[in-house]
């Protein structure tokens, strides 16, 4: 049987007997091996995919958001709040609603795309647009919690990592030991750095022997950890991702520096090409955002800098459908045939 996130991993998560589990069955998502690409096969390089869209609002963001809404309903809030149109929010709303509590998002007026936060206002989430900048809408949403029974459910809450660490659980535990290497995408840097806490804390309580390299790529347009700089105005297709001063920035470097591990940056043209991949060879469809890991991976093999018959995985992070505008960018829809049988059979490419 499926167990919550917090009860299958409760021994390793702060929580105790007092806190409510707000679940909505998150977590033990499925480790899928690829049968490619080829530059893989021809090295004997075992890749699987941890398909974190088939969490239940799209995203890995739900194994943190169980454990921040059960926190904040177990300290008295009656809210939480974030400033976020993606995936955070989509959770939090989800999670809120499960709780009985209100989700508040505060936006800069003008930021918001109602394709974006339509997800959350369907879980009932207030959105609030303020006449100002994104920062000016994260500090506002620091007071409000502050001064108001509201708990931050932003990047900056702890118990997201400590949720998001279950994730490296779930891979030793199906694979036997850690991979030789971990790839995924980097944005605010939070799952990386909770990826690492993860294997580390597996690896001293002796359930995991080897601890694996851990690989993070980030967007070309929207890479600080790889410049060593904030980026001013990010830019890229992979939304996700585009963080200019990651929140978890020392976290980042530091599951970098600890594991022998690189972070990197991959061209939206190399995301689009491992999305497509991921999608038509692979039959999974995921976020541009979370092809990043595959997109660096495949970078990696063609330069020759993995090891032969090592074991990779990759944290495919949210769900394709979470952005069908790249979708329709990407899919080619061809002109309509004669109702005939020759023509269709053409058209379908069978003659
Ligand atoms: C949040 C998110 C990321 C980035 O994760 P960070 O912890 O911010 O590095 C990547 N992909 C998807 C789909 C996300 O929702």
């Amino acid at each position: 049987m499926r167990l919550p996130l917090i009860e299958r991993y409760r021994a390793h998560l702060p929580v105790s007997e007092k806190t409510p589990v707000v679940s909505l069955l998150e977590g033990s998502t499925p480790l899928l091996p690829l049968k490619g690409p080829e530059e893989a096969r021809a090295l004997g390089v075992r890749l699987y995919a941890k398909y974190e869209g088939l969490n239940p609002t799209g995203s890995f963001k739900d194994r943190g958001m169980t454990l921040a809404v059960s926190k904040a309903v177990e300290a008295g809030a009656k809210a939480v709040a974030a400033a976020s149109t993606g995936n955070t929010a989509a959770s939090a709303a989800a999670y809120a609603a499960r709780a009985g509590i209100r989700a508040i998002v505060v936006l800069p007026a003008g930021y918001v795309a109602l394709g974006k936060v339509a997800q959350s206002l369907v879980h009932g989430a207030r959105i609030v647009q303020v006449e100002g900048n994104f920062d000016q809408a994260l500090r506002l949403t620091r007071e409000l919690s502050e001064r108001y029974p509201v708990a931050l459910v932003n990047s900056l809450n702890p118990y997201r990592l400590q949720g998001q660490k279950t994730l490296a659980f779930e891979v030793v535990d199906e694979l036997g030991d850690a991979p030789h290497y971990h790839a995924l995408p980097v944005g605010n840097a939070g799952n990386i750095t909770a990826h690492w806490m993860g294997y580390k804390e597996y690896h001293a309580l002796g359930k995991a022997k080897r601890l694996p390299r851990m690989l993070g790529f980030q967007a070309a347009g929207a890479a600080p950890l790889v410049l060593g700089r904030p980026v001013e105005k990010p830019e890229t297709l992979a939304t996700a991702i585009r963080i200019g001063n990651p929140a978890s920035w020392e976290g980042a470097v530091r599951a970098k520096e600890e594991s022998g591990g690189l972070i990197e940056a991959v061209t939206d043209e190399e995301i689009l090409e491992a999305y497509r991949y991921l999608a038509a060879e692979e039959g999974i469809f995921c976020e541009p955002a979370s092809a990043a890991a595959l997109a660096g991976v495949w970078k990696l093999l063609k330069e020759g800098r993995l090891e032969p018959g090592s074991t990779v995985v990759l944290t495919l992070t949210g769900h394709g459908l979470k952005d069908p505008g790249t979708a329709e960018r990407v899919a080619r829809l061809g002109e309509a045939v004669p109702a005939r049988l020759e023509a269709v059979a053409e058209a379908a490419g069978l003659v």
